[in-house]
């Protein structure tokens, strides 16, 4: 079968180690392209992604936030679950940098 996403590689079956925000899912069985390595899963494998995700308290993690202003500084709002996720505290020093795009913040690592 060729791959919908390059039309050049083969799709093979194969083992896709699954990741989300960082934290290891498992390894599930996929079809992996030989050519650009994209894989895809079917409903039953996503369904156990997503079980999987649950289970390690990192699903529907992600999240829109508004940036406010305070004073001659920007705020950003960290939803609720995040915090928890993070086990970030009013007043508790982070450390921010930009890395491309993105805003990291950075908080001790979470506790297992
Ligand atoms: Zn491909």
């Amino acid at each position: 079968m060729k791959c919908p996403i390059c039309n050049k590689g083969e799709l093979k079956k194969g083992k896709i180690k699954e990741t989300m925000f960082g934290v290891y899912l498992g390894e599930f069985p996929a079809v992996v392209c030989t050519k650009c390595r994209e894989s895809f899963t079917d409903s039953a494998t996503t369904k156990k992604i997503e079980a999987a995700a649950k289970e390690k308290g990192v699903w529907g993690l992600s999240a829109k936030t508004k940036i406010t202003q305070t004073g001659n500084s920007l705020a950003v709002r960290i939803p609720k679950k995040i915090a928890d996720y993070l086990k970030l505290k009013n007043s508790e020093e982070v450390t921010i940098y930009p890395e491309n795009n993105k805003l990291v913040v950075e908080a001790e690592p979470v506790k297992a």
